[in-house]
């Protein structure tokens, strides 16, 4: 089998109402998508995480021009050969960010086309599932003003109970007194009913505001605190880990094994967070998954991508083993964002589902992701 055309299509939607998280407002959702195509009649897709401030272009450009040169003729099945071959030919310019996200989603489709050839899900080639459904968590909180929206955020809270979540991850990082008044007003709307919180600065404070939040919502019983402080700040994440009481989680700018060495090596984290659409696509979350093993630290992916990021992050949290192996283990959890993205559910035919407070795995060949065409077209930049 070879890979006879790649086509990246580059999506956007305006949103009718921005929000902000503490690095930016958030104006369009956006998609960097690879559709691989084979003499067999086999197309797979892959998806390069857009982070919500991230031009979707750029990744573009590197898949049609760095990446797209590599695999035209290649096997479709070397996924390994062909991850290694994408990343040493841009590691002088790339090993993070949009280029390593480009990497992604051609690893991502190469793995759908495989799962096609043999005529299985994706998490079978991945080992097989420890898990065939998963429990989502909310992903919400965002702001539409700024700060002092404690009372519609607590709102909100009582609308993800309602809608079945029983995990809820609150957006922080406006600013510490507003964030504690938040959660303040979030944990007085949820009081007696059994929900676990996570909170998200998306690394707006330095160490001192970090560890004054941490400090501050002590009483919570968080799940994690993700992101406290910037990535590069790899001692700030030791010290947080070693002073607050909650685990600390962090990854979703993290990249590749070599990255990753670097976070886990150092002792940063409790949950290692790596984007399938950003850390190198599956072959690399492979990867991940077995170094994060070693140091017995649990993985639980970011996912914040459209319909085909939601897949192939199921794939691999059904492949993933627990850290901390027991009865009542500690089981990876789906990120599922609860902000508007007008093409994501319609993106595909089968959409993501959660029925009684679970999400199933997939099941058909592949990812097990049909793409709605005019869908495609319709948001096609
Ligand atoms: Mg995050």
């Amino acid at each position: 089998m070879k890979i006879t055309e790649l086509k990246v299509h580059v999506l956007k939607s305006p949103l009718a109402e921005p929000f902000a998280f503490s690095q930016g407002w958030v104006h369009q959702r956006s998609a960097t998508l690879v559709e691989l195509l084979t003499d067999d009649g086999l197309i797979g897709w892959g998806e390069a995480f857009a982070q919500g401030l991230e031009p979707p272009e750029i990744a573009a450009a590197a898949i049609e021009h760095a990446l797209k040169p590599l695999l035209l003729g290649e096997n479709p099945l070397d996924t390994e050969v062909l991850w290694h071959r994408m990343y040493h030919r841009t590691r002088d310019y790339g090993r993070k960010g949009s280029v390593v996200a480009a990497i992604s989603a051609v690893d991502t489709a190469l793995w759908d086309i495989a799962g096609q050839a043999h005529g299985l899900p994706v998490y079978q080639l991945l080992g097989g599932a420890f898990r065939r459904r998963v429990q989502p968590y909310a992903t919400g909180f965002y702001r539409i003003q700024g700060q002092g929206e404690a009372a519609r955020l607590a709102d909100e809270a009582l609308r993800h109970w309602g809608a079945g979540f029983r995990l809820m991850k609150v957006k922080l990082g406006y600013g510490v007194d507003d964030d504690i008044e938040c959660m303040l007003a979030i944990g007085k709307a949820l009081q007696g009913k059994p929900v676990r919180l996570m909170v998200d600065t998306n690394h707006a404070y330095g160490r001192a505001e970090a560890l004054r939040l941490g400090r501050a919502l002590a009483e919570f019983d968080l799940r994690w605190y993700e992101e406290p402080v910037a990535p590069e700040d790899r001692p700030g994440y030791v010290e947080m880990r070693r002073t607050l009481p909650m685990p600390i989680a962090g990854g979703e700018n993290e990249h590749t094994l070599f990255g990753f060495a670097e976070l886990l090596g150092a002792g940063c984290v409790d949950v290692a967070q790596p984007d399938i659409g950003s850390c190198g696509g599956l072959s690399a979350g492979r990867h991940i998954a077995a170094l994060a093993q070693a140091h017995g630290v649990m993985v639980n992916p970011h996912v914040w991508g459209s319909a085909i990021a939601q897949a192939a992050a199921l794939h691999y949290i059904a492949a993933l083993p627990v850290a901390h192996h027991s009865l009542f283990a500690t089981e990876p959890v789906l990120e599922y964002d609860r902000s508007s993205h007008p093409f994501r559910q319609q993106l595909v035919t089968r959409p993501l589902q959660m029925v009684d407070g679970w999400v199933e795995v997939p099941d058909a060949p592949g990812l097990g992701v049909e793409v709605d065409r005019a869908v495609l077209q319709a948001y096609s930049r």
